[in-house]
């Protein structure tokens, strides 16, 4: 089959990369080697742990809210096989989607594991080989396993096998800190179990801003998630059905379950770049420039496979300028602001750069104002008063520098400082703007406020 545009893999990066080039008028064909397009993102990943992310915030909610805000239930519990059903419906619902969008916009699907054969064909195992112009790679990443004794039991699950539980084990040892680990952390304390997190560096999300890891460290304590920070996993024994997990100084904890979440790998071995003169780092992934264009300029690589980012988000921007060059367009990524959401209770949304990153590139010119949930009206009246959210511009023009926040919604409001960021937004932009009341979004222009000393709902820090 020839074609002016194939794409490698069906995932966030693959499936924008494939619609868009179809959009613009190219033939296109993308190859996938599931049953399902959608990538690890819509099957194994975002999308069904944010399902079970909302089983476990209506749990929340109907245990520890209904009650006060006056709407009475008998003793609500998990159901756990109508949780997974739920999720199976969501994901269900989304890939179906991504395969009417390659219909509507004429991409189309070849099922099967793609290689390349030379720099214009891709062979398909037990399939037609596809000739191309163009081509874009997008085959994502896998889940890294570190080299600890015991660690190939099949209780030591990754993300995907967890996903796969039909039952909510009864502990859960959570093999590093990072966001999915996290994510997970807070979604199984809801449903039950009890859970522990071995982490070597000595902060939770460690690549995050230090007040919201401080800040989920300390509600992960109070829900009685145990944290064993700073601390290595050396080995892993099966006993008596469970497994004991040795960690730092001669510690053990016993578990039903281990999740291994230490990170993930671009999937880029056994594709047959190398051959063609593609960069090819195990480790970092395939080398693009900014048009997202590997050394081989007809070949394209975006998302996980060629990416830092690892997000979904990321990926489908990648895509887009992908198939715009592909097409013989002119696009570049540039450094557009990237929203860095985590899906805790609570959430965690930042863009720009942390604090810390600021005073390291601006010195003493960073201001910075934090404003508390508790003093914003819709927060309170929906119970949910933990956290806050973190302005940081620098002095000499005011340009907003980063937006940090921690609490309700934050996920979903977090879009307010990508815009202001990639505007080049001042503070006084943000703070001066009117934002509806009573409403989360205000939040975001009162720590504006309080960074220019300028707070109404909080006092100001007194002028020396
Ligand atoms: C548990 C979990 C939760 C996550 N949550 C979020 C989140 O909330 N938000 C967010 O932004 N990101 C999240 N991510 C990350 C996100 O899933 C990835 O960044 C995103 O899927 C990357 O998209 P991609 O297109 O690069 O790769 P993928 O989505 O991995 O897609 C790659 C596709 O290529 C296919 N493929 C690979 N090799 C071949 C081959 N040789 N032939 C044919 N097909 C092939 C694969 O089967 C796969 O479908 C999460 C990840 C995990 C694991």
């Amino acid at each position: 089959m020839d074609v002016d545009v194939a794409v490698l893999g069906g995932g966030p990066g693959g499936y924008t990369a494939a619609i868009r080039a179809a959009q613009l008028g190219a033939k296109v064909v993308c190859v996938e080697l599931e049953p399902e397009l959608g990538g690890t993102c819509l099957r194994v990943g975002c999308i069904p742990t944010k399902a079970w992310v909302q089983t476990a915030q209506f749990l929340h909610q109907a245990r520890d809210s209904f009650g006060p805000l006056g709407v009475k239930v008998e003793s609500p519990e998990l159901d756990f096989a109508a949780a997974n059903e739920w999720k199976a419906g969501v994901v269900k619902q989304m890939t179906q989607g991504v395969a009417g969008l390659f219909k509507a916009n004429g991409v189309e699907w070849v099922k099967g594991k793609g290689t390349f054969g030379d720099a214009n064909t891709i062979a398909v195992e037990g399939g037609e080989d596809v000739h191309f112009k163009s081509a874009i790679v997008a085959t994502g990443s896998y889940p890294l396993r570190p080299p600890i004794d015991g660690l190939e039991s099949p209780l030591c699950v990754d993300s995907t096998g967890l996903l796969d539980r039909t039952e909510v084990p009864g502990r859960l040892v959570i093999l590093g800190g990072g966001i999915i680990g996290c994510e997970f952390a807070s979604i199984f304390q809801r449903f039950g179990s009890e859970v522990t997190i071995i982490e070597m560096l000595p902060a939770l999300i460690p690549q995050e801003d230090a007040d919201a890891a401080k800040e989920l460290s300390k509600q992960f304590g109070k829900r009685g998630i145990a944290l064993q920070l700073g601390k290595q996993c050396t080995k892993v024994e099966e006993s008596g059905g469970g497994l004991t997990v040795h960690f730092g100084e001669g510690e053990t904890v016993d578990c039903d379950l281990m999740l291994v979440s230490v990170g993930r790998g671009p999937r880029v071995e056994g594709l047959g770049l190398e051959a063609l003169g593609v960069q090819v780092d195990p480790r970092k992934g395939i080398a693009t420039d900014d048009r997202r264009r590997t050394a081989v300029p007809h070949i394209y690589a975006v998302g996980d496979c060629a990416g830092y980012w690892q997000l979904a988000h990321t990926a489908f921007r990648e895509g887009d300028v992908a198939a715009e060059n592909a097409c013989g367009h002119e696009a570049a990524i540039g450094s557009p602001a990237v929203p860095r959401p985590i899906y805790t209770d609570p959430e965690i949304a930042s863009v720009g750069l942390t604090e810390a990153q600021a005073r390291e590139q601006h010195g003493d010119a960073v201001v910075v104002g934090q404003f508390p949930w508790v003093a914003n009206a819709r927060a309170v009246m929906q119970a949910e008063t933990v956290g806050w959210v973190k302005s940081i511009h620098e002095s000499r023009y005011g340009e907003l520098l980063g937006l940090v926040m921690v609490g309700p919604h934050v996920t979903d409001l977090i879009e307010a400082g990508v815009v202001a960021i990639d505007a080049e937004s001042t503070v006084e932009t943000v703070a001066d703007g009117i934002a509806p009341h009573p409403t989360l979004s205000e939040a975001i222009k009162e720590a504006g406020l309080v960074a220019l000393g300028r707070a109404i709902h909080i006092p100001n820090k007194r002028r020396r």
